[in-house]
């Protein structure tokens, strides 16, 4: 038995254990020669679904039978969903597909897969992060737990060397995201024990590797098209998947050379393009500076914050244009090791330490394992004593609440939890029904991505859309129904709280007069199950 850590990326994923030595390695790819797995899913017929590198082979020519950036849909409120053959799959399905892939991988090696730890982006709402981890129970996977990327990556770093307390910029460009996340690692007194603790979180969900990709594609097709004296529309779909089939190849041979050569099919007749580093680097020199624009805002979120070590994550970052541009921002703090395996690796240490404590609670049933494949009880051990991961809120949470000071009733929503908060994270407050004789109280609970005390929720006291800042990703989890006795005065102290932890969000109401007490346990907006027809709710002070 062993417990692997899996990377579940947008364009590539990656998986990986640790080896006899208690050192991370990644499980080789062998069918498309390759440490990470494609993650794009191919339809071909009923009875064949192509995970990896062949499935990327044929978006060009089948893309209407091709899946992929499924990770930008998963636990969404879209609720997009792909059809083939009459069967109709969820971004979750497609997600278990990918990891039913890597699985597999694992398995042809000879090896079993019990327990995971899976990644996400330190962005990802509780839905978001829901939805993955059910992705992993459909491919048969025991989710032990998610982790944060930035925290695997930071995790991942810090194996490799022993680290005084340091505050680490995570610059990931990935193949369809860029992120960047400022995370504090410390030491504890008692024991040298680090801890990880994200600061800041910032970047772009549809800015990667692929922006690269298309610029490159745009500049070989012209070049193509120059060439033979044709223009765009003359270029026929095989062509077309020619070019697009090596692009991703050419960027990755001008990440180790000056030049690359392509050749090419035009109509049958074979076209021979060269590009340089250089052309390569002018032209996409846009795409550098917006990463480092994300870079500087999100530095201002932590004010007065000072950096030690940036870490390179992400694919994208093998391009030498990214690494200098980092280093000219911050000369020598620049560090890079296999920036497409950090998280996944990461994330296996995390599993590790993690299966050793399930491993510690069920010994007497079960007695120890022993192989020589996994690393032993006392290399596990020490890596669990070296780390604890704090767990953190992913998002703020709080009640929408009526004001009733001023001539105008406002509904707002009142932060108890704020993004970055320690899990569990707990926040108690009193409210009052708004009238006399009230019978009920409909408490809605939000999430959303703001730091401040209080906003207006993105529905109003009826249940109606509301016009939100849309920066702040307001979003209604669900509600609570508070039943109020007869003759009910509007004094009445109506205790609320709030309890967030990794599985979701537990919400609870106490009439202070009577013990009532109301409870519900939020796990995703899917819960939402909205009855407008009345309205009744809490207010914030008792005069
Ligand atoms: P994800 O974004 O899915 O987490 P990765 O971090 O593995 O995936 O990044 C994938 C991106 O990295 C792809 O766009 C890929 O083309 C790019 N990439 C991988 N290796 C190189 C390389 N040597 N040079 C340039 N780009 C690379
Ligand atoms: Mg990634």
């Amino acid at each position: 038995m062993s417990t692997y850590g899996i990377d579940l990326g947008t364009t590539y994923s990656c998986i990986a254990r640790l080896d006899s030595n208690g050192n991370p390695e990644v499980i080789r790819n062998n069918e498309d020669n390759s440490n990470t797995l494609a993650s794009v899913v191919f339809f071909e017929n009923e009875n064949n679904v192509i995970v990896g590198q062949v499935a990327k082979d044929n978006i060009e020519t089948d893309g209407h039978r091709v899946v992929q950036f499924v990770k930008r849909e998963i636990g969404k409120p879209t609720n997009r969903t792909y059809e083939f053959d009459d069967k109709v799959y969820t971004p979750v399905e497609i997600s278990a597909l990918i990891l039913t892939r890597l699985k597999n991988i694992v398995e042809s090696q000879g090896d079993t897969i019990d327990d995971v730890v899976i990644t996400v982006p330190a962005y990802f709402g509780l839905e978001e992060r829901s939805a993955t981890k059910q992705a992993g129970e459909l491919a048969g996977l025991n989710v032990l737990s998610l982790i944060n990327e930035p925290t695997a990556a930071a995790l991942s770093y810090c194996a490799r060397q022993f680290q005084e307390d340091r505050t680490i910029l995570v610059y990931d460009l990935g193949g369809g995201t860029f992120d960047v996340t400022i995370i504090k690692m410390s030491m504890t007194e008692e024991g040298g024990v680090q801890k990880i603790k994200v600061l800041a979180t910032g970047g772009e969900d549809v800015l990667g590797g692929k922006d690269w990709d298309d610029k490159l594609y745009d500049f070989i097709l012209r070049a193509c098209c120059e060439e033979n004296g044709l223009s765009p529309e003359d270029l026929d779909a095989e062509t077309r998947q020619d070019i697009r089939s090596k692009v991703e190849e050419s960027k990755r041979k001008l990440s180790q050379k000056e030049k690359a050569k392509v050749r090419i099919d035009v109509n049958g007749s074979r076209t021979e393009i060269v590009i340089t580093r250089k052309d390569f680097e002018l032209m996409t020199a846009d795409l550098v500076g917006r990463t480092m624009n994300y870079v500087e805002s999100t530095l201002q979120k932590v004010p007065d914050i000072e950096i030690d070590t940036v870490l390179l994550v992400g694919g994208s970052t093998y391009m030498p244009m990214i690494k200098e541009a980092v280093e000219a921002r911050f000369p020598g703090k620049v560090q890079q090791h296999d920036p497409d395996q950090a998280v996944a690796k990461g994330a296996a240490i995390y599993a590790s330490m993690l299966g050793l404590a399930v491993e510690n609670d069920t010994a007497d049933e079960t007695g120890s394992e022993s192989s020589d494949d996994i690393p032993t009880d006392d290399k596990r051990a020490e890596l669990a004593a070296k780390f604890t991961v704090e767990d953190q809120t992913p998002r703020s949470f709080g009640p929408g609440v009526v004001d009733t000071k001023g001539t105008k009733h406002k509904y707002i929503l009142e932060n108890f939890i704020k993004i970055g908060e320690k899990m569990p994270a707990i926040a108690t407050k009193t409210y009052y029904p708004i009238e006399d004789n009230q019978e009920r109280v409909r408490l809605r609970a939000f999430e959303n991505m703001s730091m401040d005390d209080s906003l207006i929720p993105c529905v109003n006291e009826e249940g109606e859309p509301q016009a939100t800042d849309p920066a702040h990703n307001v979003k209604l989890l669900g509600e609570l129904i508070v039943n109020l006795p007869p003759n009910t005065p509007k004094t009445t102290k109506i205790q609320v709280t709030f309890k967030v932890d990794a599985s979701g969000v537990h919400v609870e109401a106490i009439n202070t007069a009577t013990g009532d007490k109301f409870e519900t346990f939020l796990r995703t907006a899917s819960d939402v199950d909205i009855d407008n027809s009345a309205v009744h709710q809490l207010r914030i002070s008792s005069d």
